[in-house]
C-alpha cells in the first residue's frame, strides 16, 4: 500500500480528486492538503468581483471531494519537503510520509516594496481575497462621495480588476474614481489591436489608464508612482504579475529561473521520481508555459494517470501543453476582448463564449452540494 499526497487542490488536481476511488480500490491511500476547504475558479474571480457571478458559483468543495471518495483532508499549508525522508512538512508543524507527492499550490501575488499589514491593500491571489474586495469596495461606495481605486498592473488581471469594479459601482449607482497604473503599456504582451480595445472601453467609462507608471509606494491612502504621481487610493489592488511559492527553493528541491518546481515532460521532479506537480508552481523544463489555467486544465488527466502509474510502480505518459489557447478577456460590462492566433475581436458574444466555457468548467468539476448559477 502506498501513501499518496497531494498538496493543493488547485486546479491541475481535480481530475485525481474526482478519480480518488481508482486509488483506494487498489489498497492505496490518499491525503489532500489544502489551507481552505474551497477551491476557486480565478476565470470567474474578476466577473464575481463585478457582481456577475456569486462566490459559490466559483469555488470547489475540495475537501467534500476529496472525504466523500475516501481519501484523508487535512486543512494546513505544505512548508517544505523533506525528499530523502519523504516528509511533507506543515505549517502546523506536523510531519507526513509519503510515497508519492504531487504539488498543485499555485503561485502567489507579493507586496513587493509596499509592504503587508494594511487591510486597504489587496493581492488579487488568492482569488478569495476578491470577495474580501467586494466587499470593502462596496463600504466605500456607501460610505464615501467618490472613493479612488488604484490598480496596479496593466496585464489581463489588472484590466480585469479595473472593469469589475467600474461594473460594480455601475451596479450600486455611485460613481467612482479608477485608476490602472501600468509600469509599461497596457497588455504589452498581447496584440496591438487588444491595448486598442481596452483603453477605447476604458476611456468610454472613465476609467484612468497610466501607462509607464510604477508604484512604489502607498502612503496615507495615495498611491505614489514612479513618476512622482500621487493618486488617491481608497483602495489598492496588486495585479502586478505571479511569483513562485518559497516551498521549492526551501527544500533545496530543483527549480526553474522562475523559482517553480523542475518537472520533466511526466511531470515529475528530475531527481525525485515520486515527486510531481502541475499548474503555476511547476516549470516544465521542455518548454515554459504561460501562468495561466489552461495549463493546469490540460495537465488533469495526465498527472491523475501518472500518479495512479506512480503508486503502483509503472510508466509514466508525457504531457503534451499542445498548441496555441483562446484568451477572452472580461471587460467587466458583460463585453470582453477574445484573442487566437493573433486574432483579436470583442463584444458581448465574446463574453457570452467565455462564461459559457467558465460555467462548463465549472460543472465538470462542481460535487454535489455546489450549485452553479451564475447571473449571466
Ligand atoms: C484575477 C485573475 C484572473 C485570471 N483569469 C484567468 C483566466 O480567465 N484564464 C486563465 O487561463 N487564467 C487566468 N488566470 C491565471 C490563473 O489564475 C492561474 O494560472 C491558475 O489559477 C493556476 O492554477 P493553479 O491550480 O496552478 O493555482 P491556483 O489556482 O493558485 O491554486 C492553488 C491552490 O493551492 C492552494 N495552496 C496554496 N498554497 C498552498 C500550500 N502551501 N499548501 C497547500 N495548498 C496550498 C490554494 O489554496 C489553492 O487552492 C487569472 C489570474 C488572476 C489573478
Amino acid at each position: 500500500m502506498a501513501h499518496l499526497v497531494l498538496a493543493g487542490g488547485g486546479h491541475a488536481h481535480l481530475t485525481t480528486l474526482l478519480n480518488i476511488p481508482a486509488f483506494r480500490e487498489k489498497g492505496h491511500r490518499v491525503t489532500l492538503v489544502s489551507p481552505t476547504d474551497y477551491h476557486y475558479y480565478s476565470g470567474m474571480g474578476p466577473g464575481m468581483l463585478a457582481g456577475l457571478y456569486r462566490p459559490e458559483d466559483l469555488r470547489f468543495h475540495i475537501r467534500k471531494m476529496a472525504t466523500d471518495r475516501g481519501a484523508d483532508f487535512i486543512q494546513a499549508e505544505a512548508l517544505r519537503v523533506e525528499a530523502d525522508k519523504r516528509l511533507l512538512i506543515l505549517d502546523s508543524g506536523k510531519a507526513i510520509k509519503y510515497d508519492v507527492l504531487s504539488f498543485n499550490i499555485g503561485s502567489k501575488v507579493s507586496y513587493g516594496p509596499i509592504g503587508e499589514g494594511d487591510p486597504a491593500i489587496f493581492p488579487v491571489k488568492p482569488i478569495q481575497n476578491l470577495i474580501r474586495l467586494r466587499q470593502k469596495a462596496l463600504d466605500l461606495i456607501r460610505t464615501r462621495d467618490l472613493p479612488g481605486f488604484v490598480v496596479v498592473g496593466g496585464g489581463p488581471a489588472g484590466l480585469e480588476i479595473a472593469g469589475a469594479l467600474h461594473q460594480l459601482s455601475k451596479e450600486a449607482q455611485k460613481p467612482v474614481k479608477i485608476t490602472l497604473l501600468a509600469a509599461g503599456r497596457l497588455m504589452e504582451r498581447f496584440p496591438e489591436k487588444v491595448r486598442q480595445k481596452a483603453l477605447k472601453s476604458f476611456e468610454q467609462r472613465g476609467i484612468r489608464v497610466e501607462e509607464g507608471a510604477a508604484l512604489t509606494a502607498v502612503k496615507n491612502g495615495f498611491a505614489i508612482t514612479g513618476k512622482g504621481q500621487e493618486i488617491e487610493a481608497s483602495c489598492t489592488v496588486l495585479a502586478w504579475g505571479v511569483k513562485a511559492q518559497e516551498l521549492f527553493a526551501r527544500s533545496n528541491l530543483p527549480t526553474g529561473p522562475d523559482g517553480n518546481l523542475l518537472v520533466n515532460k511526466y511531470l515529475a521532479c528530475k531527481n525525485h521520481p515520486e515527486i510531481f506537480g502541475g499548474g503555476d508552481c511547476i516549470y516544465f523544463a521542455d518548454r515554459p508555459l504561460d501562468k495561466v489555467g489552461v495549463y493546469p486544465v490540460r495537465q488533469n488527466q495526465v498527472l491523475f494517470e501518472n500518479l495512479l502509474a506512480a503508486v503502483e510502480g509503472q510508466k509514466p505518459k508525457p504531457f503534451d501543453p499542445g498548441g496555441p489557447y483562446l484568451l477572452i478577456f472580461n471587460l467587466g460590462n458583460k463585453k470582453a476582448i477574445l484573442v487566437k492566433n493573433g486574432k483579436v475581436f470583442s463584444g458581448k458574444w465574446a463574453f457570452w463564449l467565455k462564461s459559457f466555457i467558465d460555467r462548463r468548467f465549472m460543472k465538470r468539476f462542481q460535487v454535489s452540494g455546489e450549485i452553479s448559477s451564475a447571473k449571466t
